[in-house]
């Protein structure tokens, strides 16, 4: 199991399944034969001209496009390690994950040169950066002890075939940072054995069900969770790809899938959220070649998906994963049997794990609660693409790890036949006079109101409750609502005293680096000046 038997696969089995890149001036296209093909010559330059030898690490900072796919395969084939560093970081983020990891080189986009510019004077362990694409390189030049490289330099007349090793499959592959929403981001290694498997899992009918017919938008960036092992997936698969490189508003993603006519996507709610809007406005716009997406990285609102469905003919599927977790973890399909209303409180469950991934509920003293749909307990999993422990870690930090078991302080229920609900992070979760209030549940019920964009809910202290909900709500273009009609709207969904008094009325929910509602700041922000 390694990556570059699937490499070698993708291109031969595979080789004409596409490889489409989005640029200012429309498509690029490439085949896997031609990925793989680069793919060799970018091995042949790592090793021969930059020195990369054995498990060094390189990383990448780029978007989704066909260069950073070629990084994905050429790295780990050669025994190196691929490291996605994630360019939404802040820079001192970003030059801790790189010192951490011990990056010897990088890959950057010539459009993300400006950026890595900020970092790269405090990555003491980077000896060498390659540039792709043109553009001026001058504020990496500036850069002392590092030598820039262009890649079609490095690359052009390099051997298309390349001798790879027979590394063994158990050692690391990849690497991937957290996004640290709280504390340093602290590093995942992925070996090529948990690529190999996850990615049989990711291709499965009962997860992403890819085929070399499938036509996949990969949104979900390349830096974040591994593109939810997509990459791999797809040259498994023979899955032709879609790649938006930097244009990810609605507008450009529109126009991509008018075009180029993906069936499958996958990306984070807002990302469907902000295309939603803009479909909505613009009638034009065709989308009808798409038909069953992947949404996770935070809860999909239910009345995101019915709007998909019932508006466009688009199914979301839900999913819960995590970066720890390679990511994939458990997909919203439904049981045989049901319809409905039925179905749809299925779908929007974070869904079923798959045979390999072990999944159970503990309450706060360490006693596994029952898979009864009510017992509610942090989700604990284990399975073979589960990470053990953190990058550089000798001990597993007991915080995250139980006895080979991930803490992933993620709160909810399982159900007897194995659908996960959550109902919130551990560290989200509103304690209300002794009581718990779900802050996904209030967001999810307040975005199902006409006049509600998104509404992101946070616990704000309280000097009688302990804790209370501060909603802050986004309202679509032009649309207006009164508090005291979002109270009474609540109202009849949820019990009275979970209906939050604070309110403020914002222009845009702060996102993290990943585009998730980024609650510290939002609580940091909003808690003091809010409505109450
Ligand atoms: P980070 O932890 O840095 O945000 P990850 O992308 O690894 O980066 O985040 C994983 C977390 O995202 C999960 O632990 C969970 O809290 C959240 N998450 C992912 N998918 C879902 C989902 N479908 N529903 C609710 N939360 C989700």
């Amino acid at each position: 199991m390694r990556i570059s038997r699937l490499l070698e696969y993708g291109r031969s089995v595979h080789g004409t399944s596409e490889v489409v890149t989005w640029t200012a001036d429309g498509a690029r296209r490439e085949t896997y034969a031609e990925i793989g093909a680069r793919a060799a010559q970018l091995a042949h330059a790592l090793h021969d001209d930059l020195g990369v030898v054995g498990d060094q690490r390189v990383g990448t900072f780029m978007w989704n496009n066909a260069e950073h796919l070629v990084a994905y395969f050429a790295v780990p084939s050669m025994g190196a390690v691929l490291h996605t560093l994630n360019l939404r970081l802040f820079p001192e983020q970003l030059s801790y994950i790189a010192t951490h990891a011990e990056d010897r080189v990088v890959i950057v986009d010539s459009t993300l040169i400006a950026l890595l510019a900020r970092s790269l004077p405090q990555m003491p362990t980077v000896e060498h950066v390659v540039v792709v694409g043109g553009g001026d390189a001058g504020p990496l030049e500036a850069v002392p002890g590092v030598r820039i490289h262009r890649w079609e330099e490095l690359l052009d007349g390099k051997p298309t075939e390349y001798d790879w090793p027979e590394v063994d499959e158990r050692d690391a592959a990849a690497l991937c940072y957290t996004s640290g929403t709280t504390g340093n981001p602290k590093g995942v290694a992925y070996s090529h054995r948990s690529i190999w498997l996850h990615s049989m899992q990711v291709c499965s009918p009962a997860a992403f069900g890819l085929t070399p017919h499938s036509r996949e938008l990969t949104i979900v960036p390349m830096f974040h969770a591994m593109a939810w092992g997509t990459p791999y997936a797809a040259f498994m698969a023979g899955a032709s790809l879609i790649m938006p490189d930097r244009f990810l508003q609605p507008e450009p993603l529109a126009e991509m899938i008018r075009t180029e006519r993906p069936d499958k996507g996958g990306a984070v709610p807002t990302i469907w959220t902000d295309l939603l809007a803009y479909l909505d406005g613009h009638p034009e716009a065709d989308i009808s070649s798409l038909k069953e997406v992947v949404v996770g990285g935070s809860a999909c609102p239910p009345a995101l998906m019915r709007a998909f469905s019932e508006r466009y003919g688009v199914e979301i599927l839900h999913a819960w994963g995590m970066t720890e977790m390679s990511p994939l973890g458990s997909v919203s399909r439904t049981p045989p049997g049901v319809s409905g209303q039925a179905a749809w409180d299925y779908r929007y469950t974070q869904g079923q794990f798959p045979a390999a991934v072990e999944a159970r509920i503990v309450g706060p003293l360490g006693d596994i609660q029952p898979n009864d749909g009510q017992a509610v307990g942090e989700l604990e999993v284990r399975g073979p693409w589960v990470t053990a422990r953190y990058f550089g870690e000798d001990v597993p930090d007991q915080e995250k790890f139980r006895d080979g078991w991930l803490r992933t302080g993620d709160v909810g229920t399982q159900s007897a036949d194995g659908y996960l609900t959550l109902t919130d992070r551990a560290k989200d979760v509103i304690k209300s006079g002794g009581e718990w209030i779900s802050s996904m549940d209030l967001e999810n019920h307040l975005m199902a109101h006409p006049a509600v964009l998104e509404a992101c809910v946070v616990g704000v202290p309280d000097p009688r409750w302990d804790e209370r909900p501060l909603a802050t709500v986004v309202l679509r273009e032009s649309a207006t609502v009164t508090v005291e009609e979002l109270r009474d709207f609540l109202a009849g969904r949820v019990a009275h005293w979970q209906v939050p008094e604070r309110w403020a009325f914002i222009d845009a929910v702060p996102r993290t680096s990943v585009g998730k509602f980024d609650k510290k700041v939002v609580r940091a922000r909003y808690a003091d000046g809010a409505l109450d």
